[in-house]
């Protein structure tokens, strides 16, 4: 069972132009990978907000007449990869709040280590909360800097409070306000639309557009952008190491998005490259896991000098398998979407790649359907290091002891997958890769170094009701 709220999230926000709900959509749609589970946009025109939030794909929650009701020069969007399948649409985002003087809305990438402490706080004092998402605890924090007289200085003081990770666009009715946190564990990208200015998660949003990218947020930076075009950057939080989540370029931007300064799809193909040469295989082909393995499978199959064959054709029609609740239909899931092209396995030893072994369900199914199909030998490699940790920081990543490599050996998970050869990618390989320095990154996945520390609770208790199951009485 999973014991965390978690959430895998992109945030996009415009200000200054009239397209500013369609930017949004698209930006949205653009960065679906980042969250499937729902989506919403807040607009404003100045004196009210208008929200449209819904369980489901981008496509799936908007159409032209939702984002026609969506008026205003400004916006703010959020897609959500909510836990284990329910359907927990109080927690969908952007969040609203009308203050005294004004409306706020916010939408939020990451997670906040610290929530449940400082809910639990908040709600001792009166505090009344609607869901059980982190990002409210940062909305109640906001509404109490009653004695700071601006809203950036509102939401530094609010800050000040918690530990994690976040990325926070937010909206009042004349500025855009976009937030990361010191470490800047996730990704938030400044770019220019038309008439005005466009921050989301990845930069792949701004292709979709046609807005021109201008550098990233920097961590720590709160930077505000009012509705006539100033702007203004402070760094008003606390210092601290920086800490850019390294499976961000593993696995979870999209290939073409510019991190860094490094194309994602240029960082994934170097990691093969440094996998063929840690683990070489005496085989035939490289065949790709897809989409995660591609890069990779294309970078190792240029190291070794093996052809690279489409051995495994994607159903691009099913969503991710990864956040299904139960195993019976996960295992379905991998069947579902990954068909092994028999002709290419026929008496072939064959080198798989994919990025990375959460649980061992998909190389072990894919193992079989390997076997099935001909293959003689199977050599599988991934393109990062052993998963060994869950993810606080804003990744869904399961609890430890479902993630097979955190409680067994490399050859331990060989057998348990059925290949014939298995090997990681090790931790000094994958930083050559990405050519950065470990100490500039968050990679507790890999190493168990929890940076930003772990949360001391990692359940949101919500008095008598848990909101993820509505209608059951609290555990
Ligand atoms: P598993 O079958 O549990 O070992 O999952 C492995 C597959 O999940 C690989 O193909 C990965 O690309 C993919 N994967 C890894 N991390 C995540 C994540 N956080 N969300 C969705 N898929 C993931």
């Amino acid at each position: 069972m999973n014991d965390k709220f978690n959430e895998e999230c992109a945030v996009i926000g415009v200000i200054g132009d009239a397209e500013a709900a369609n930017y949004c959509y698209l930006g949205l749609y653009a960065m679906q990978h980042r969250g499937q589970e729902g989506a919403g946009i807040v607009s404003t025109d100045g004196h009210g907000m208008y929200a449209h939030r819904n369980m489901g794909l981008v496509s799936d929650v908007f159409n032209t007449e939702s984002i026609a009701r969506l008026p205003g020069t400004s916006a703010v969007g959020h897609t959500r990869y909510a836990t284990f399948g329910t359907k927990d649409w109080q927690n969908l985002q952007p969040l609203v709040a009308n203050f005294a003087d004004n409306s706020f809305a916010i939408a939020h990438n990451g997670n906040l280590v610290n929530a449940p402490e400082l809910r639990a706080d908040l709600e001792k004092s009166g505090a009344i909360f609607s869901a059980t998402s982190d990002t409210e605890v940062v909305l109640h924090l906001i509404a109490r800097a009653t004695t700071e007289d601006t809203i950036v200085k509102k939401v530094a003081a609010a800050l000040g409070n918690v530990r994690g990770a976040y990325s926070l666009v937010t909206m009042t009715y004349n500025r855009l306000i976009a937030i990361r946190d010191p470490s800047g564990v996730r990704p938030l990208m400044l770019g220019k639309v038309k008439d005005g200015y466009i921050v989301a998660s990845e930069t792949c949003a701004f292709d979709l557009i046609g807005a021109d990218f201008i550098r990233e947020i920097e961590p720590g930076e709160i930077l505000e952008i009012t509705s006539d075009g100033q702007m203004n950057s402070s760094c008003l939080l606390q210092k601290a190491d920086p800490a850019f989540c390294i499976f961000e370029f593993v696995y979870f931007s999209r290939p073409d998005s510019i991190i860094q300064g490094k194309n994602v799809y240029t960082v994934r193909r170097a990691l093969g490259t440094e996998l063929a040469k840690e683990h070489p295989a005496e085989a035939d082909l490289v065949i790709p896991v897809p989409d995660s393995g591609t890069p990779s499978a294309i970078g190792y199959a240029h190291e070794s000098g093996l052809p690279l064959e489409l051995g495994l054709i994607r159903n691009h029609y099913v969503g991710r398998t990864f956040i299904e609740p139960k195993q019976t239909i996960r295992d379905f899931g991998v069947r579902v979407k990954l068909n092994a092209n028999s002709d290419v396995f026929r008496d072939k030893r064959v080198v798989v790649v994919d990025d990375s072994i959460v649980r061992g369900t998909t190389c072990r199914k894919l193992v079989k359907m390997f076997r099935a199909a001909g293959a003689k030998e199977i050599h599988f490699r991934i393109s990062s290091p052993p998963t060994t940790g869950s993810c606080y920081y804003g990744v869904d990543t399961p609890s430890r002891d479902e993630l097979i490599a955190a409680n067994h050996s490399v050859e331990e998970v060989k057998e348990y997958i059925g290949a014939d050869s298995l090997g990681y990618l090790s931790v000094d390989g994958m930083y050559r890769a990405v050519k950065g320095a470990q100490s500039n990154y968050c990679d507790a996945c890999f190493s168990g170094n929890y940076r930003l520390g772990t949360p001391v609770s990692t359940e949101m208790k919500t008095g008598n009701l848990h909101l993820n199951q509505p209608g059951k009485p609290s555990r």
